[in-house]
């Protein structure tokens, strides 16, 4: 009987799935009011132009890694050292973390303007202060037919061999001046909070072979979660301020609002 129990309650205590989506994970999970994913209705985030002094940019430091996925109850994982991030407003660092996991979300977790994507990356890291839990960077992706994306490419090559991964490779430049950010949780029991989020805006696309793979591991597979992606379903934002710095000065805003008048 004792053995029984030992055998029972540690699965008991431990497990969770996707057969509801999310809805029946306990604690902060249920009671929390700064969860993620939501929906980012982008006309209403407070806007920073970059000539605005409170504006900031994120720079991406990353290192290449040989790297197999793991795949655990939640996703498709890859543990390491990635790197660093630096969050800067003019030449201050005002945030400084280090890289220590990424993985993938399909369907998206978060929507933007009501809309879902069809993959999401979670660059999950640690504040070297402190301040936050975690802080994550959220990469969006949709399919796109004649697409070819050779980072998801690696990223599926790495479920059977190790395969050497930077992620500098999914981004075109390291440097990130438009994003979206807002205070959240992490998207998997236990929904720790104080989790300081960044939304890529730039949108990447992938083939439709490449989507295929991730639903073949989550919601086209009938025994994962009953049909269901590993996909939180959307928390309430409540009284959350979203941000959205963006790259373009106002000047600049101005600029293009005369051109687009001058030319109309
Ligand atoms: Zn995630």
């Amino acid at each position: 009987m004792i053995k029984l129990l030992l055998i029972f309650v540690p699965s008991l205590v431990l497990s969770w799935d996707y057969k509801f989506s999310g809805t029946d994970w306990p604690g902060l999970c249920s009671t929390g009011t700064k969860q993620t994913p939501i929906n980012i209705d982008v006309n209403s985030t407070v806007r920073v132009f970059s000539n605005e002094p409170e504006y900031s940019w994120i720079h991406f430091q990353m290192t290449e890694n040989p790297l197999q996925a793991n795949q655990d109850a939640g996703g498709y994982k890859f543990v390491g050292t990635f790197g660093e991030m630096n969050m800067m407003q003019g030449n201050l660092p005002v945030l400084s973390t280090n890289l220590i996991n990424f993985h993938f979300h399909s369907p998206s977790e978060n929507f933007i303007n009501g809309q879902q994507f069809d993959l999401e990356m979670h660059i999950v890291m640690q504040d070297k202060d402190q301040r936050y839990n975690f802080v994550v960077f959220g990469v969006l992706f949709r399919v796109e037919n004649n697409a070819y994306n050779s980072f998801i490419n690696k990223v599926i090559e790495s479920r059977e061999n190790h395969v050497i991964i930077t992620l500098a490779e999914a981004f075109n430049t390291l440097q990130i001046k438009d994003y979206l950010q807002f205070s959240g949780s992490l998207t998997t029991p236990p929904c720790t909070e104080n989790v300081f989020w960044m939304l890529d805006t730039k949108i990447r696309t992938i083939s439709p072979e490449q989507l295929r793979f991730f639903r073949s591991l989550w919601s086209e597979k009938m025994d994962y979660a009953g049909g269901n992606g590993n996909n939180r379903l959307l928390q309430p934002v409540n009284d959350r301020t979203i941000t959205h710095f963006i790259g373009a000065s106002i000047s600049l805003g101005y600029i293009g609002m005369l051109v687009i008048l001058f030319m109309s």
